[in-house]
């Protein structure tokens, strides 16, 4: 198991204290694998492994939730089939274990100790989730991969990353998207979208800007999480987050 990265304290970062020392990372399936395609794409992952690497290098603790939406959702592969929909989303649960150990392997393969704890027993490849356990690797300086979303059906790992998040403490909820945040239309296909900076979780909730399922927003609301969605295709971008440059939107009860 590869150990040799071995984190600077915030403090020694290269731009002094960082903003949020304690981050988790939200990547969906879909961020792993070729734009349009399923299954996994090692270059991809490699991208998304070479920006975590660099919030490690400046003294960041970093987890991560990985979808599984490249490989099966519950909802899809059970219609107009025999297959029962609870058993879908056990499947998009265990194709979260497998982008899981993608992440694993290309992040050690950066030198980046990691470790995964998974939601469902899956015990000859990952450890199960444990949070004082998962605490005390993010302490250690290891990026722990949070597979099996909630370990339950009907729910997706938007939920999931909340839920973890307030479990192990982390300082912001970094919501990885196509686009570089929450825009006032589509900007794929209406060109006068724009940015929007910042919302509240409750003008989230109430335009229903669909940035994550209500149960993960409200959540954060309930913890006190700050929310980013941000471009994680542009280099740099998670690292400027975690320094305190106003990237991507962020939420947070405004106040
Ligand atoms: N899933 C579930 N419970 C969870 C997390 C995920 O049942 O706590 C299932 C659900 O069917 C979901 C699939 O796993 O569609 C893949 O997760 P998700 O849709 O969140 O993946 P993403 O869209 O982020 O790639």
């Amino acid at each position: 198991m590869t150990e040799s990265i071995k984190p600077r304290t915030g403090s020694e970062g290269s731009n002094g204290v960082l903003k949020y020392r304690r981050v988790l990372l939200k990547i969906s399936g879909e961020g792993l694998c070729t734009p349009g395609k399923s299954g996994i794409d090692g270059q991809q992952v490699c991208r998304v492994a070479e920006e975590i690497k660099l919030v490690v290098r400046l003294g960041g603790q970093v987890c991560v939730v990985v979808g599984g939406g490249n490989i099966a959702r519950g909802s899809t592969i059970s219609k107009g089939s025999p297959i029962e929909e609870t058993t879908g989303h056990y499947m998009g649960m265990l194709a979260t274990v497998i982008n899981a150990l993608a992440v694993q392997d290309t992040l050690e393969s950066l030198g980046v100790p990691t470790r995964v704890q998974s939601a469902l027993a899956v015990d000859n490849v990952c450890e199960r989730f444990i949070r004082r356990r998962a605490i005390r690797h993010l302490e250690k300086g290891r990026v722990v991969i949070f597979a099996g979303g909630t370990g339950n059906p009907f729910v997706t790992t938007d939920t999931g990353a909340a839920l973890r998040c307030a479990e192990v403490r982390a300082d912001v909820l970094l919501k990885a998207t196509k686009v570089d945040g929450v825009y006032t239309a589509d900007p794929v296909t209406d060109p006068t979208a724009t940015r929007i900076e910042h919302l509240t979780y409750n003008e989230v909730i109430d335009r229903r800007l669909g940035v994550m399922d209500v149960s993960a927003i409200d959540l954060c609301q309930r913890s006190g999480i700050p929310i980013v969605v941000l471009d994680l295709s542009i280099s740099g971008n998670m690292c400027a987050v975690v320094q305190g440059a106003g990237v991507g939107t962020i939420i947070d009860a405004g106040e």
